[in-house]
């Protein structure tokens, strides 16, 4: 197995770095670098431009208007924007939605919302957990009864990120009650301006607005927004999830936070030194490199596998990825210390001045620590992830 990359890959690479030195806008690269809070308008904005250069949709086929990139050149190119520090493409459409439409919708469905996708015209959000439903996802309650061309949708969906600004959700809905749970679940697209549905926020740990309880109210949904077949949205449920963990190990953005991280290190003192050069801070730096590192390594292995369909081994990545991130949090909350405390939200929305002590690296870190606790949970908690370990690779 060859780990390496070719010389058309390093091509790529430079070719991907000298479009995003030209293209970023600097507001919001300065926004992600320093661990600001990014606003809907933030996130379109990158969208579109990347659209503009038909770099939005990287694991889409060319056809539906993707890049129809190797896993290698998609790998590529995520490290390159989280080096340079842009703006996520929310995975909720091109990566979670699209994919579903594009294997089980049918050619109307595809036609009218791939290019919307595409161009960012809907804002799409993830209708799957409810209260009492999350890691056993298929006993949710969200009825959808059919009455001539409609199904009117009642229930309550949790969790569900940044709904506040979504035009589409796509839903889990209970068609049958009479047969095994798995079997009576639908898979529906509901537009989120229909009448009887209430968007709630739930702030979280660091008093951000990002997840929402929405709620159903006798929705009218046109039969026609049905994906595939009535009652066999499980099927197409779990399709999703598999893309919904690939890009979860964020190894491109782990480096970056890693050398912010050795940054803020070297400039805090322990002892009157730099704490990078306190043994025990930096043995833990180092171990987290390490960590880092193997994690790296196992990524490039999948992708040299390119199955073309993420298989059980997201789920490790998963795991991993996410046990780095939340450990890097904790360590720039360690470098930073009492500085860390003060809370300011004008500056995280994009002040440029704080009014609190300590410098501008250090503002932001106790809310991004504790934002960073939700990485073990969605996606399918860890316990969960290592549960389908054991049972699809392990085979115990
Ligand atoms: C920030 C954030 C954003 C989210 N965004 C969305 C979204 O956009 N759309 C959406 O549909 N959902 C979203 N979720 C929901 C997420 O998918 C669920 O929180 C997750 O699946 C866990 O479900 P739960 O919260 O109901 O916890 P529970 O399932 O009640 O689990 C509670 C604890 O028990 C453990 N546990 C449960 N079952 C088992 C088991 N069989 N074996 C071992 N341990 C187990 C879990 O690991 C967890 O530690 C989001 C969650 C968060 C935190």
């Amino acid at each position: 197995m060859d780990l390496n990359y070719t010389a058309e890959d390093l091509a790529f690479r430079d070719e991907v770095r000298t479009y995003l030195e030209a293209n970023l806008p600097q507001d919001l690269q300065q926004k992600v670098l320093n661990h600001k809070r990014l606003s809907r308008e933030d996130f379109v904005r990158w969208h579109k431009i990347l659209a503009k250069q038909g770099w939005v949709a990287t694991g889409w086929p060319a056809e539906y208007g993707g890049t129809g990139w190797t896993a290698t050149q998609r790998h590529i190119f995520e490290e390159e924007c989280a080096r340079a520090g842009t703006p996520a493409i929310l995975p909720f459409g091109v990566n979670m939605v699209a994919p579903v439409i594009m294997a089980f919708g049918n050619q109307t469905q595809k036609d009218y919302y791939l290019p919307r996708i595409l161009s960012c015209e809907d804002w799409w959000c993830q209708g799957y957990s409810e209260p009492g439903s999350g890691s056993d996802l298929a006993s949710l309650k969200t009825r959808a009864e059919r009455e001539g061309d409609h199904y009117i949708v009642n229930g309550q969906k949790t969790w569900t990120t940044l709904a506040q600004h979504a035009d589409m959700i796509f839903c889990l809905v209970r068609t049958d009650t009479g047969v095994r749970k798995q079997e009576g679940i639908s898979f529906l697209l509901i537009d989120m301006k229909t009448p009887g549905i209430t968007v709630r926020p739930i702030i979280m740990l660091d008093e951000d607005h990002e997840v929402n309880e929405v709620f159903f109210d006798n929705v009218k949904v046109p039969v026609e927004n049905l994906i595939g077949e009535e009652n066999k949205g499980w099927t197409y449920a779990k399709y999703l999830l598999g893309h919904e963990r690939t890009n979860i190990a964020a190894v491109g953005r782990a480096k970056r936070e890693l050398q912010f991280l050795k940054r803020i290190a070297a400039k805090h003192q322990k002892n009157g030194l730099p704490l990078i050069d306190d043994a025990v801070y930096a043995s833990k730096v180092a171990s987290l490199e390490v960590e880092l590192m193997a994690l790296e390594i196992t990524v490039l292995r999948v992708i040299s596998q390119d199955s073309g369909r993420p298989g059980p081994e997201a789920s490790l990545l998963k795991i991993k990825g996410t046990e780095i991130q939340q450990r890097l949090t904790e360590l720039m909350v360690e470098a930073v210390g009492p500085y860390g405390l003060p809370f300011d939200p004008a500056f995280l929305e994009g002040e440029t001045e704080h009014s609190i002590v300590g410098d501008d690296d250090a503002a932001p870190l106790a809310p991004y620590y504790f934002n960073f606790r939700k990485t073990s949970i969605y996606g399918g908690s860890n316990e969960i992830q290592k549960n389908i370990i054991t049972q699809m690779i392990l085979g115990l």
